[in-house]
């Protein structure tokens, strides 16, 4: 038997889940659970060393819903209505909690589980078996005008963000969900976003590319002095979604030594985009096999977004991961380029992120 690689995740919802105790069913991130995809005992059984624990802020619930069904499916398309904006002192309220609720878990943990702010601690993780949660806010709602919270969230230990989610922000538009269509769903960074950018450079925040709309998209790669990163999305080219990247988009994140991680989300796989679990494993392989001939083998990695979707009923959870792994092995993938996708190509860009 081969030695399990250890796996970085680029983008899972478990905080949300243990958040919401409506969507978490009250399960314990210590304990195995076949509710979600991802607790401890489970990615240790997959070989998940670690990832970028996402804070999502959810829709305000004391604020009427539009009556209008935001997703409108036919046979051959569906289009998504942009969610609307959030309030920020909600949102702000919302992600403190969220961020307490991590810093609760590395508290509750006993060492098993550590926040990590640089790249010694990562790799430290992934030597020790301690599980590395690296903080991520998915859509900037939670960050003021004059980011002085960015300032605050920082020190406190946020080293990722994608300044929007699929709903506008006062940073960008966020990609509105949609197929088959191409990403070009609305207008790009606000003057505020543009700020936004130079600062998570100026401090070493890694930003996140996954739910920009193109124009957004090619803003950031005209600003920004980073590797650029979409942490969980696939190749437009195979599957017609708002979420997935051009080519062009793949040549400007190779040309910028960037990377992409699969997103294992059925809909952005599938050239069908139906929300069949019943999705094969073949399919991540093509994806991952476009990806590498696009990016190199440098520009590959693993988004999941565990707890955030849904995934290949073949895979079902964290602990289903070294099942993609045995795909890409029997597919002519060796260890040394598993190695690169499973872990080292987010520890290469994380280096020349942060600071
Ligand atoms: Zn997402």
């Amino acid at each position: 038997m081969s030695t399990p690689i250890p796996v970085i995740v680029g983008h899972q919802d478990t905080l949300l889940s243990l958040y919401l105790p409506e969507r978490g069913c009250g399960r314990d991130f210590f304990e195995r659970s076949e509710i979600g995809h991802l607790d401890l005992p489970r990615a240790r059984e997959g070989g998940v060393a670690g990832g970028f624990f996402a804070v999502f802020v959810p829709q305000d619930p004391s604020i009427p819903a539009d009556p209008e069904p935001a997703l409108k499916v036919t046979e051959t398309s569906y289009t998504m209505r942009l969610a609307d904006p959030l309030e920020h002192t909600y949102a702000m309220r919302v992600a403190l909690g969220m961020v307490a609720l991590l810093f609760r878990l590395e508290k509750r943990s006993q060492g098993r589980l550590k926040v990590v702010r640089n790249v010694a601690e990562l790799q430290n993780c992934l030597d020790t078996g301690v599980h590395a949660a690296i903080l991520h806010f998915e859509g900037a709602e939670a960050i003021d005008p004059d980011l002085n919270s960015l300032e605050v969230f920082y020190r406190a230990g946020l080293r990722s963000l994608g300044p929007v989610w699929s709903r506008p922000t006062i940073f960008a538009h966020g990609v509105s969900f949609g197929y088959p269509l191409t990403p070009d769903t609305g207008p790009g960074l606000t003057d505020l976003g543009k700020e936004l950018v130079r600062a998570c450079n100026r401090l070493g925040i890694m930003l996140d590319l996954s739910h920009l709309n193109e124009k957004g998209f090619w803003d950031v790669a005209r600003l920004s002095d980073a590797p650029l990163v979409a942490t969980h999305s696939n190749v437009h080219e195979l599957c017609h979604s708002t979420r997935n990247l051009t080519d062009k988009q793949l040549d400007a994140i190779k040309e910028s030594s960037g990377l992409v991680g699969l997103n294992f989300a059925v809909y952005d796989l599938r050239a069908d985009a139906a929300r069949d679990p019943n999705t094969p494993l073949e399919l991540l392989v093509q994806h991952i096999d476009y990806l590498v001939k696009r990016l190199g083998i440098d520009g590959v990695a693993l988004g999941t977004d565990f707890d955030g979707t849904t995934i290949p009923a073949e895979i079902r959870d964290a602990a289903g991961m070294p099942k993609l792994l045995d795909a890409l092995r029997a597919h002519g993938y060796d260890d040394a380029s598993l190695r690169k996708i499973c872990h080292e190509n987010w520890l290469r860009v994380l280096m020349q992120t942060w600071k």
